[in-house]
């Protein structure tokens, strides 16, 4: 029996070793096809313990997944299934090769061991049940797009239950004849396998080593053929998410924009050559291998998907089904991506049809609909999400960056912001002269630099485009300079020098404006010798704090929110007329999900006297865009219905009296969409956005409040 045992057991290892390694070295020459990203690599050798943090936190603590506490709970008693059964693989092995028998000294001998393995081998029984209750429930026929498996490969989902359900039925099987057979050494630690041995007890022990040996080949069978599929379909997540996490960007895909590089280096605009150097992305053999790892890992679980305000509000894109179409086109076309010159040149045309050789990246017709490219607004939410750390933002500008430098193929309204910027400076073409104007509206002197700043600066205060600019806008610039003042905090501004940081132009693809802008901005802050700013916009925050870095700007930048909250803390800002208001906050993008600053600006309405709070239903890290980041701020929204009304839908249903927020963007998205509700009569005619400084500043002069009611003097 022992030989027949092993002979079966062989065999079918090694045709599945045979049959894995084939698809495993495949998918390492797609990869390796890739083009280079050395820094990948080099952040793991430069802060190994991150990337142990990563492993612990993001693999084995299941963070992101943990925040979906069902799917979640169900996810991680299935990982650590994974792992924890592999030590009865072990004894397996051991079975098979030396004899049913045989065990490892000094471990299957040890009770507790398995009561371990018994005790996740029913958690993950019980996770299973709870994945098939959740995909019978979003079952896509019947919740169609709301549904976040929509679009995902939902028969390799039932497989993997079936199969991991099977490995867990052989287990008990073998493991409770083994008992019976009195080869299982853990006693009734292993309570489980214990109670499924009562079903053999007694039987005689030929009949129990033919059932045992059926058993161990049934389990290690199962093994094999879950490995054979895993390395053929999405599972393949099991292998490569470690991967995934500990090669992600740090801390994680938001925050800065990527550089544009080629061949493994930052693009150098001066000697380009858009024959030889990769501008982005304009075929699917110009992502880096970390591109091919981020597709080959999508989980399918569309949790990015459900949280993306493009997919949520009718647009066509979703990241999920991003990610997926790259991956489908990028299996397709690998056979002629990883073949040599010569065996190109012998492909058939209708090979070369069944690869997609000649298939656009972006195109009506091409794997990703231009329309899906342009509906992002970079808001994060997808990263956020991603429990793999797939990096959607990335990729989506990387295509944009082609499509606008290479093919000059973009929204053609966003064309006249790109000309003002290049000309004026400004989004909105105005004079440079304009930027001081707000100043003259104040009842204090402002400094404006116009060679270094003073000694006694604290902060350089970073008005932005919109701040200077734009009258919605220009009220908040007013607060944090009446404030700041009020503190006591000495700050200058740069006026006419300032220049748009290039945000809107670098989040729409176009880097060289970017660049340029850049430039520009860092040497005016270098030579004024700014070490510290404060700015109201968030993209402005962004840029400064997170991307100039790339381009030899290094200042300690905060955001008003942040330097307000701190004052108040300090004593120095005291707000004390109550306003009497309901208040629900929105959180911008580039604040919270892109820089992690969620607590400041509610840290600083708490203080206001009155207020009360009731937070949206999609806050904080769940929260809803505006529908202005990636540019979308400067083209037409023609699809579907608007973010910023569903977002405003939202707000309302919270009965504000006010909605705060901390973005100009923000701002001038939420008020047109809270007018349009009033037009419709659907919200009321005193409904306001504000920015939290507003409120703030009122606060502590006691103005600007209804005037029913009676403001209280500030000491
Ligand atoms: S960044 Fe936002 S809009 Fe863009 S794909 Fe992700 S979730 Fe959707
Ligand atoms: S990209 Fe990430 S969040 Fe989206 S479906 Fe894939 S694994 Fe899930």
């Amino acid at each position: 029996m022992f030989w027949i045992t092993l002979a079966i057991g062989l065999a079918g290892t090694a045709v599945a070793l045979a049959l894995a390694g084939r698809r495993v070295l495949f998918l390492y020459k797609i990869g390796a096809s890739g083009q280079p990203d050395p820094e990948r690599t080099l952040q793991v050798r430069r802060e190994p313990k991150k990337a142990v943090e990563g492993q612990a936190v993001e693999v084995l603590g299941q963070r992101k997944l943990l925040k979906w506490t069902v799917a979640g709970l169900s996810h991680a008693a299935v990982m650590w299934a994974f792992i924890l059964l592999l030590t009865v693989y072990i004894e397996a092995a051991v079975a098979l090769l030396v004899g049913l028998d045989a065990k490892i000294p000094g471990f299957q001998t040890w009770g507790p061991i398995g009561f371990v393995q018994d005790t996740i081998a029913l958690a993950c029984t019980a996770g299973l049940i709870v994945f098939t209750a959740i995909r019978f429930k979003n079952s896509p026929k019947r919740l169609d797009r709301k549904s976040r498996f929509k679009g995902s490969h939902l028969s390799g989902a039932w497989w993997t239950l079936f199969l991991i359900f099977n490995v867990i039925w052989t287990m008990f099987f073998f493991r409770g004849v083994e008992w019976a057979a009195g080869n299982l050494p853990y006693g009734k630690g292993a309570y489980f396998s214990y109670l499924v041995g009562q079903l053999f007890e007694g039987m005689n022990p030929d009949t129990l080593e033919v059932l045992e040996s059926i058993g161990l080949l049934l389990h290690i069978a199962v093994a094999l053929i879950f490995l054979v599929f895993v390395v053929h379909s999405k599972h393949l997540h099991i292998f490569l998410a470690p991967l995934n996490v500990m090669f992600k960007r740090r801390p994680d895909g938001m925050g800065a924009a990527q550089p544009m590089m080629s061949g493994g280096k930052p693009l150098d605009f001066e000697e380009a050559d858009p024959d030889e150097d990769v501008f982005g992305r304009g075929k699917i053999e110009d992502f880096t291998w970390k591109g091919f790892l981020d597709m080959a890992t999508c989980t399918e679980c569309g949790r990015c998907q459900s949280q993306c305000p493009a997919w949520n509000t009718g647009k066509p894109l979703s990241p999920k089904m991003l990610i997926l179409e790259l991956r489908d086109h990028a299996l397709a076309k690998a056979p002629y991506m990883v073949a040599s010159e010569e065996a190109r040149s012998e492909f058939t045309d209708e090979q070369k049809l069944a690869m997609q050789v000649d298939k656009e990246l972006v195109a009506d017709d091409g794997v990703i609909h231009p329309d899906v490219l342009w509906s992002c607004t970079n808001c994060g939410a997808c990263v956020e999400q991603c429990p793999v750390d797939i990096e959607h933002i990335d990729h989506i500008l990387d295509m944009r960056r082609f499509q606008v430098m290479i093919e000059s193929s973009f929204p053609s309204e966003a064309g006249v912001m790109l000309k003002n910027l290049e000309n004026k400076g400004n989004p909105w073409g105005m004079s440079e002269m304009k930027r001081l104007e707000w100043i003259e509206e104040l009842d204090f002197e402002v400094d404006v630099v116009d060679d270094k700043v003073a000694e006694d600066t604290e902060y350089l205060f970073w008005v932005g485009c919109a701040g200077a600019l734009e009258d919605r806008a220009k009220k908040t610039t007013k607060a944090v300079a009446e404030l700041l003042h009020i503190a006591g905090v000495k700050f200058a501004v740069l006026g006419p020098m300032e220049a748009c940081t290039g945000d809107p132009a670098r989040r729409l693809g176009m880097e060289f404006v970017f660049q340029m802008l850049g430039q520009q901005n860092v040497e005016t802050l270098n030579d004024a010798g700014v070490k510290k700013i404060v700015a109201t916009c968030p993209h402005c925050f962004n840029t400064l704090a997170n991307e100039y870095p790339q381009i030899g700007g290094n200042y300690e930048v905060v955001h008003h929110t942040q330097l307000l909250a701190h004052l108040v803390e300090e004593g120095k800002l005291t707000p004390v007329a109550p306003i009497e208001e309901n208040i629900t906050y929105h959180d911008p993008c580039f604040l919270g999900r892109h820089n992690k600053v969620y607590k400041q600006p509610r840290d600083i309405m708490a203080t206001v006297p009155g207020v009360k709070t009731q937070e949206m239903h999609r806050h904080k890290d769940r929260g809803f865009c505006c529908g202005a980041g990636g540019a979308r701020m400067w083209m037409e929204e023609r699809i579907g219905k608007r973010i910023n009304t569903e977002r405003v839908d939202e707000a309302l249903e919270t009965n504000p009296d006010t909605v705060s927020t901390a973005c100009p963007f923000c701002l001038v998205m939420l008020g047109d969409a809270i007018n349009e509700k009033k037009n419709e009569g659907a919200a009321k005619e005193s409904l306001e956005v504000v920015d939290v400084s507003q409120l703030l500043i009122r606060s502590i002069k006691g103005e600007g409040l209804p005037e029913q009611k009676e403001p209280v003097a500030a000491e």
